[in-house]
């Protein structure tokens, strides 16, 4: 009798392992840092208000002033956008996209300070996209009176000003629920704007930010074909935007060091400090201590858009001096890399950097373990949370 309830015990338990085996082995497999990193990943800084270039200089003075224990500046990711709708040039003739770019003469300014980042350590470049839409889905939605306002309208507009479906790239969301845009257009659209980063920054692009997290396998599939090496994630892909204008089709669940399509590394962002919605220093401290915990990398999303408002910039400049503070003082030995960076010690497997050893990979992975709810659950009600918690207090 006692043998009977043994094994169907210990055979539930086994059926619940293979349940899971996916997420607990991508647990497994991701990997486990020895130290505690913070990256910020600010986006859609570029092309749009020429007010940009007195932001990223004062940004750029604060993060030098602030080292880890390598004397390492904080570092701050730019996913950059290299264009913008030419207002004007558009208002003077109706009906077809005209685009302008980071060469122009006005954007000068933005581009010294994005080179004066960069020699300094603290400013890292990353493709978010040459414009943060879809032309063509954009013109195909400019009979609404809000899309006309902002096409035809005040030159250097804002993009977060668009319809939130129309700031997809890769998805054409003129209509919801969104098409897919034919890979051999995604395709030429990619070529063409690493081409012109190369040509605005010296450098191919190395990680790519998708534009609000909307991407698919053709886009991979081009940014490898470019040189890409990165894909930042927020640990899922959507492919389009539904009926009602989110973001959905999710196709797949990402866990740092997945591979991406041609061998491209993703990572996973999903801790967020945008002090113009309310986020505090505080919670950025606590958001890297449970990274850490898990031993994963800290990846905060920063947007431009808490910068751009001359009256609103100081006291978010404040909050975020005061946020580095907080973590520094939480974590005194975190350290601040760039993505770039990050994604080289994820495929080296850097020793210096990621656990090898099986015990602290071990305990990383029993607390990894813990964010899938279901999973928990089930453990409780069939008794597998008593050898694990086991398992946890050996170790
Ligand atoms: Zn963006």
């Amino acid at each position: 009798m006692m043998l009977a309830v043994l094994v169907s015990l210990v055979g539930g338990w086994g059926l619940l392992l293979f349940a899971y085996r996916q997420p607990l082995r991508a647990r497994w497999r991701e990997p486990v840092f020895k130290q505690p990193v913070l990256i910020l990943e600010s986006d859609d800084w570029g092309a749009g208000p020429l007010s940009q270039a007195a932001a990223l200089e004062r940004l750029r003075l604060l993060l030098l002033r602030h080292r880890d224990g390598n004397g390492q500046p904080a570092v701050m990711t730019l996913g950059v956008v290299m264009e913008i709708a030419d207002t004007q040039a558009m208002a003077r003739r109706p009906g077809s996209y005209v685009g302008m770019d980071l060469r122009a003469p006005e954007y000068a300014p933005l581009r010294t300070v994005m080179d004066a980042g960069r020699r300094d350590g603290v400013f890292a470049l990353q493709l978010h996209g040459q414009c943060h839409y879809w032309p063509a889905g954009l013109m195909a939605a400019a009979g609404r009176p809000e899309v006309a306002a902002w096409l035809y309208g005040p030159p250097y507009p804002r993009t977060e000003d668009l319809p939130s479906p129309l700031q997809s790239r890769w998805t054409d969301a003129s209509e919801l629920p969104s098409r897919e845009i034919p890979p051999a257009e995604v395709s030429q659209a990619v070529a063409l704007e690493t081409a012109l980063y190369q040509g605005l920054f010296g450098q191919t692009p190395q990680v790519a930010v998708p534009m609000t997290f909307v991407w698919n396998e053709s886009v991979e599939a081009a940014w490898a074909r470019a040189g890409i090496r990165c894909v930042v994630t927020p640990g899922r892909r959507c492919t389009m935007r539904e009926a009602d204008g989110a973001p959905g089709g999710i196709d797949r669940i990402i866990c740092n060091g997945m591979r991406a399509k041609g061998d491209m590394v993703y990572v996973v962002r999903d801790c967020y400090f945008e002090p113009a919605l309310g986020h505090g220093a505080k919670e950025l401290a606590a958001a890297a201590l449970r990274k850490w915990q898990a031993r994963r990398p800290c990846l905060v999303e920063m947007h431009r858009f808490n910068f751009l408002d001359e009256l609103l910039m100081e006291s978010h400049l404040q909050a975020l001096d005061g946020a580095l503070r907080e973590v520094s003082g939480l974590l005194p030995d975190a350290r601040f890399l760039a993505t770039e960076t990050l994604a080289d010690i994820i495929v080296r497997r850097d020793a210096a950097w990621v656990e090898r050893a099986f015990i602290p990979r071990c305990k990383a992975w029993l607390m990894r373990i813990r964010e899938l709810t279901r999973f928990r659950k089930l453990c409780l009600l069939t008794g597998l949370a008593l050898p694990l918690a086991l398992l946890e207090r050996v170790l």
